[in-house]
């Protein structure tokens, strides 16, 4: 089968490294330049270690990364280690394009067999039997290929900040009144912290300045004050809203979407990448299951992943949350960003 995946991010990076081992080399378009650096860490959970096991890459990412609580299994709970290793490690051996952008699906009648792509050498039609659309949140192949969906602003906004301090523990966290989260990882690059505010915009988000907002921080996560020895400037802290995508159905004729194309949640979550992953794993082994039907393929990917991605999608960011007050109690002052407390 002739398989195009439109985007080189992790989604994309994995099913064709899963589709390589099964035979299948895809075509990969990326937009972005090669040698792109992805800063930061992530926190990459359970729901991705299934494919990491088919890549044989589960011990070399736990080697390069940190372990997340440990279970009785002797496997953590997830695995904090620097995107662009994880990147790296993942894209090895897959030919990736960069600098091409898909910019319109061809298509046969209502099926869609291929993509327009414009690159360095110009533009050009580039068949496929399938085409996946692995291009994250904001996908133009979901729009193309008119896939049913929603996209909406998540529900609360994220202050982050990274340090250079290597923490002691690879995690801490703590849970305000209404459950929201406030915490800390730190992989062997350093650290990062998150804390999950109202949307209130950058420019109010950002105006308090550093010191307020590691004062804030302290209060609400003690431990992190070692982290934030090293936040020495504005630069290294970050305000985030981020759009969240359901999608009624995954696939029409000839075209499929994976990862944050087919589903985006808000990184309170804190599954996102790992349920990319799974999504990668199950469309290779669909497709190596039904090599000469892409419609089979694609439904046979859906029938097996929609019963397990759907769960996290229905609950959201909610899911990720336990209120430490009854419904509707007031929330502390030091709870509240902008500060409400001298
Ligand atoms: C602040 C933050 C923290 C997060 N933390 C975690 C975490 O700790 N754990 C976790 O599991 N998840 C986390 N996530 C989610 C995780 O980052 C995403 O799920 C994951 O990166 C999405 O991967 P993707 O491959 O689906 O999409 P993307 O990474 O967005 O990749 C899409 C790719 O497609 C390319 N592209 C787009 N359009 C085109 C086009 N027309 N032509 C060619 N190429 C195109 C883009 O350049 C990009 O490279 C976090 C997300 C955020 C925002």
């Amino acid at each position: 089968m002739r398989v195009v995946v439109v985007g080189g991010g992790m989604a994309g990076l994995v099913l064709a490294r899963a589709l390589m081992k099964r035979g299948i080399t895809p075509v990969v378009l990326e937009r972005a330049p090669a040698g792109r650096f992805t800063e930061g860490p992530i926190m990459l959970p359970f729901q991705a270690y299934e494919a990491l096991e088919d890549l044989g890459l589960y011990e070399t990412i736990r080697a390069a990364g940190r372990d997340v609580a440990v279970g009785e299994d002797g496997r953590p709970v997830a695995i904090a280690v620097a995107r662009q290793t994880l990147i790296d490690h993942i894209a090895e051996g897959v030919p990736v394009e960069h600098e091409e952008e898909v910019l319109d699906l061809l298509r046969d009648g209502d099926r869609v067999v291929g993509v327009r792509t414009r690159g360095p050498g110009g533009e050009r039609d580039v068949p496929a039997d399938l085409v996946v659309g692995a291009d994250g949140t904001m996908s133009g192949v979901r729009e193309l290929a008119g896939i049913p969906h929603i996209t909406r602003p998540s529900e609360g906004g994220g202050l982050s900040f990274t340090s250079p301090v290597v923490m002691p523990s690879s995690f801490v966290m703590a849970y305000q009144s209404d459950g929201r989260q406030v915490g800390v990882m730190s992989w062997p690059g350093g650290s990062a912290g998150w804390w999950q505010i109202d949307r209130i915009g950058p420019e109010a988000a950002l105006a308090p300045g550093l010191e307020a907002f590691k004062r804030s921080f302290i209060r609400l996560l003690p431990p992190a004050e070692l982290a934030l020895q090293g936040v020495t400037s504005m630069d290294q802290v970050r305000y985030r809203e981020v759009t969240e995508v359901v999608s009624e159905r995954w696939w029409n004729p000839g075209v499929m979407l994976i990862g944050e194309a087919a589903h985006a949640m808000d990184p309170e979550s804190g599954v996102g990448a790992g349920l990319g992953f799974g999504d990668a794993l199950q469309l290779a082994t669909s497709i190596a299951a039904n090599p000469g039907d892409p419609d089979e393929a694609c439904r046979h990917h859906e029938h097996w992943r929609r019963p397990v991605v759907d769960p996290y999608v229905s609950v959201g960011a909610q899911g990720a949350r336990i209120p430490q007050a009854p419904p509707g109690a007031q929330r502390p002052p030091w709870e509240y960003w902008p500060p409400r407390e001298g």
